[in-house]
């Protein structure tokens, strides 16, 4: 496997990027769909912006270093990732602060078009969580009422009281993708407004939020953008609903005028209404070259080489004879840059394959789940990681007691 898995590296023309990242030697990291890599020049570019623009040009840097215009340039650039104008898309807060802007906004616009008892906001039972706890939260406060339908259901759950339909396009735990021409189709037919979470896709696998014409969208910074830890988030609002979408985290740096203190609150007539408090500038900055390198290699390449490097993965681990259950879908077009499988023992055995230097991760409760980040990942890291989780059940090291107990983040 080895000896074709280098002939595909040596044909691979994306191979040259691995070197635009800080990668361990001893590692390979499936696991960039949860924390992606360190780009090589991020460092460099902290360390200006720490510096020069904070340390030496101190406040002036607002302005002479374009601070303020550090949100929307960012979005700006992560637009045409996915499928967006760039005025329509600001990076800001979390995913989780800005599904609970984008939600309270779709809600409140469809209050005025249809009257306040319009409030159901339809997801998935499964979604990531916090796209679910962010609608119960405003369940409590009486603002939203919560539906969940499994997949096959939504069609037939889509009538006249759902305001809006919250769908993570690439599920985090199968990589399934929704297809979101047709549910932002059909969700339209019944007066829904859509909302899209692109943590799992975006950067990873080519999106058009305006060819399926999206209302809105919320997408991660950390994961296939490699912002870093903790990174920002991005919100994208539809160019025809800019005027109308009002997001009830009113802060200053959504005013239309911050500098004018004014007494009465104004939003930005643009995507700036998006933003609450003053941004983080360093972690815009780290993000910054993360999209930066994102760009420069393209998303479809990027998706192409992701089909390639999971399909080589799952011939290897087949020619190994090692039979477990996949989760995500066979058809690698139906599915992210990811492959899940489920065992019994997942968590362990993600221990034991990480105490070997093969970062994936689990997902409770039975899930073991390999992201193929494809901007720095070799096909001999594939055949490598089959054979350390041959390697791994066949000797059974996952039984060891290490392997058993849990940190709080897995
Ligand atoms: C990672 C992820 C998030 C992250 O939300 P934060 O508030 O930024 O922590 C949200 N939604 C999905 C689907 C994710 O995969």
């Amino acid at each position: 496997m080895l000896d074709r898995a280098q002939v595909l590296d040596a044909g691979d023309p994306l191979a040259v990027y691995r070197e635009s990242f800080d990668l361990p030697e001893s590692v390979i990291y499936l696991d960039g769909n949860s924390l992606g890599c360190l780009p090589k020049a991020t460092a460099g570019r902290l360390e200006e912006v720490v510096r020069e623009e904070w340390g030496r040009d101190l406040i002036r840097s607002w302005n002479t270093a374009g601070w303020i215009d550090l949100p929307a340039r960012v979005g700006g650039k992560i637009a045409p990732l996915i499928g967006a104008k760039h005025h329509e898309v600001i990076v800001a807060d979390s995913v989780s602060v800005n599904l609970f802007k984008l939600i309270s906004a779709a809600l409140a616009m469809q209050a005025k078009k249809h009257g306040a008892g319009r409030k159901i906001v339809l997801s998935e039972p499964g979604n990531f969580p916090t796209d679910i706890y962010m609608i119960q939260g405003l369940e409590s406060q009486g603002l939203a009422t919560r539906r969940l339908a499994a997949r096959e259901q939504i069609h037939a759950a889509l009538n006249e009281d759902v305001a809006l339909l919250l769908l993570t396009h690439a599920h985090y735990k199968t990589g399934e993708l929704f297809d979101m021409v047709e549910l932002t189709r059909a969700a339209h037919e019944a007066g829904a407004l859509v909302l899209w979470d692109l943590s799992h896709s975006g950067g990873a696998l080519p999106v058009d939020l305006n060819a399926c014409e999206a209302d809105f969208a919320v997408g991660c910074g950390y994961k296939y953008l490699n912002g870093g830890p903790g990174a920002p988030a991005y919100a994208f609002v539809a160019e025809r609903h800019l005027e109308a979408a009002e997001q009830p985290l009113s802060g200053w740096m959504g005013h239309a005028a911050p500098f004018a203190f004014s007494d009465d609150y104004t939003p930005a007539p643009g995507i700036e209404r998006l933003l609450c408090g003053t941004p983080g500038i360093l972690g815009l900055s780290a993000l910054e070259v993360g999209v930066d390198l994102i760009a420069e290699i393209g998303v479809e390449n990027l998706y192409a080489k992701s089909q390639k490097l999971s399909e080589f993965f799952r011939q290897c681990l087949a020619e190994r004879g090692i039979d477990l259950e996949l989760v995500s879908p066979t058809d690698p077009a139906q599915r992210g840059s990811q492959l899940s499988f489920r065992h019994e023992q997942a968590y362990a055995i993600c221990q034991a394959l990480i105490a070997r230097g093969v970062i994936g991760d689990f997902r409770d409760p039975d899930i073991l789940r390999f992201g193929f980040a494809p901007a720095y990942l070799r096909f001999a890291d594939m055949a490598e990681a089959a054979r350390h989780l041959g390697e791994v059940l066949e000797s059974g090291e996952w039984q060891r007691e290490e392997f058993r107990t849990r940190p709080i983040v897995t």
